[in-house]
């Protein structure tokens, strides 16, 4: 790196918490699939900001949408209502396909909202003895880093230190029906699941559990949330990765694309007989649902009602998983699963470590992001061109020497 990179670099560790690991890149602009280094150095983004960014950098609907929004109202609070909010949740709740939507900012506050809503449901309409609320959780899971979503971590470096943990949750192997269903009892409020586990390294579950998990659910009355913060909203060639098995779950959790890169942007979209729950007062957040959020939610919410997004991401899924498949026959790739544009490629440790291959990457001008160890994550912008993504998968192949 050169002098500008190292200096900023070195100001940032002294000035900030090291609660990350950044590979030494510090990018200054970016366009579509493309960052620009503070030195002027091109690279291919192919991870897309752990998908926030499915429509690209400087996407022009969506600074457009955003611009003219901020000359108009950015914030009232929910204390009042604003112009955008109503068409927002409606657009929102049609395109899940459900009713009702609770907006907030990030996806771990999505997700808070999400156990608090099970749990007021769990009391108020399936009655369950007051304090006794449970929910199942999948092990490897990730859905942020908040004290009460890190107590089912089973992450060591997510939870430890960070105690007392909250109660109330059962930790069952993914993708493991007969586990669930043992851990299910009456006093369950509802199964919380990633239709594919992102940072668990892309893990998409055996073929029938998603489908499973619902039929088990509206059994035994408990709530199927589905995390759909990563996996939704384009990337898998779906708007939701729940309907690759037909599944319609009771509430989505959504987040990251929610706002396109552009501004933080999460919901909890369900039933008006789950999140009618709530009462004044009893939930919020000064952010959720302003208006710039709504704006640009709603341009990203257009964008993906047209349907060549999830096309693109079908398309160029089928021809990226194709590429990588042909790797794992060179003895350098372990495995490789995924769905659409997105894949979790687990390299050979004979071969580097993740972090290894990415600083490697990054110095053919690709960047991508390591997990776990010996796994990189590819999650391009679904605005990606054939040719780029062709050759960023030739730089991953040079790097492997296969
Ligand atoms: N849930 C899933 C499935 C995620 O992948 C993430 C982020 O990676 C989160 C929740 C947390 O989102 P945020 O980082 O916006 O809090």
């Amino acid at each position: 790196p050169g002098a500008a990179t190292q200096d900023l670099i070195a100001a940032s560790d002294e000035h900030s918490a090291h609660n990350y690991h950044p590979l030494p890149v510090v990018i200054a602009t970016a366009e579509g699939a493309w960052m620009t280094d503070v030195e002027g150095r091109r690279y291919l983004d192919m991870l897309a900001g752990y998908s926030a960014l499915n429509f690209g950098h400087g996407n022009r609907r969506l600074i457009e949408a955003a611009q003219a929004q901020l000359e108009r109202v950015t914030l009232t609070s929910r204390a009042f209502h604003h112009d955008r909010f109503a068409e927002f949740c409606t657009r929102l709740a049609e395109l899940c396909g459900m009713e009702t939507v609770l907006p907030m900012n990030t996806g771990a506050e999505a997700v808070e909202t999400a156990v608090k809503t099970a749990r007021k449901w769990g009391y108020r309409v399936k009655g369950v003895p007051d304090g006794r609320a449970r929910i199942v959780v999948a092990g490897d899971n990730f859905h942020g880093r908040t004290t009460t979503i890190v107590s089912f971590s089973t992450d060591p470096e997510a939870r430890a230190d960070f105690g007392p943990y909250t109660p109330g949750f059962d930790i069952v192997p993914y993708g493991d029906l007969a586990a669930l269903r043992e851990a299910v009892t009456e006093d369950t409020v509802a199964v919380l699941l990633e239709p594919i586990q992102g940072e668990a390294g892309v893990l998409v579950p055996p073929a029938g559990y998603l489908a499973a998990v619902r039929e088990l659910t509206r059994e035994r009355d408990v709530l199927f949330i589905a995390d759909e913060i990563q996996s939704g909203l384009g990337r898998t060639g779906r708007t939701f990765a729940c309907e690759h098995e037909g599944v319609v779950p009771d509430m989505y959790v959504l987040g990251k694309a929610l706002g396109g890169g552009v501004v933080p942007v999460s919901a909890v979209v369900s039933s008006k007989a789950v999140l009618g729950v709530f009462r004044p007062g009893e939930h919020g957040s000064t952010f959720g649902g302003n208006p710039l959020a709504c704006a640009v939610g709603l341009e990203v919410i257009a964008m993906l009602r047209g349907g060549e997004f999830q096309q693109r991401a079908t398309e160029l899924g089928e021809h990226l998983h194709a590429e990588l498949g042909l790797l794992t026959g060179t003895g350098k790739v372990a495995q490789v699963r995924g769905r659409g544009l997105w894949a979790g490629v687990d390299i050979d440790p004979a071969h580097g470590t993740g972090r290894e291959i990415s600083e490697k990457l990054m110095a053919r001008g690709v960047l991508v992001k390591d997990t776990h160890g010996s796994t990189i994550r590819i999650a391009p912008p679904l605005v990606i061109s054939k040719e780029d993504l062709d050759w960023g998968l030739d730089q991953l192949r040079a790097v492997l020497g296969a």
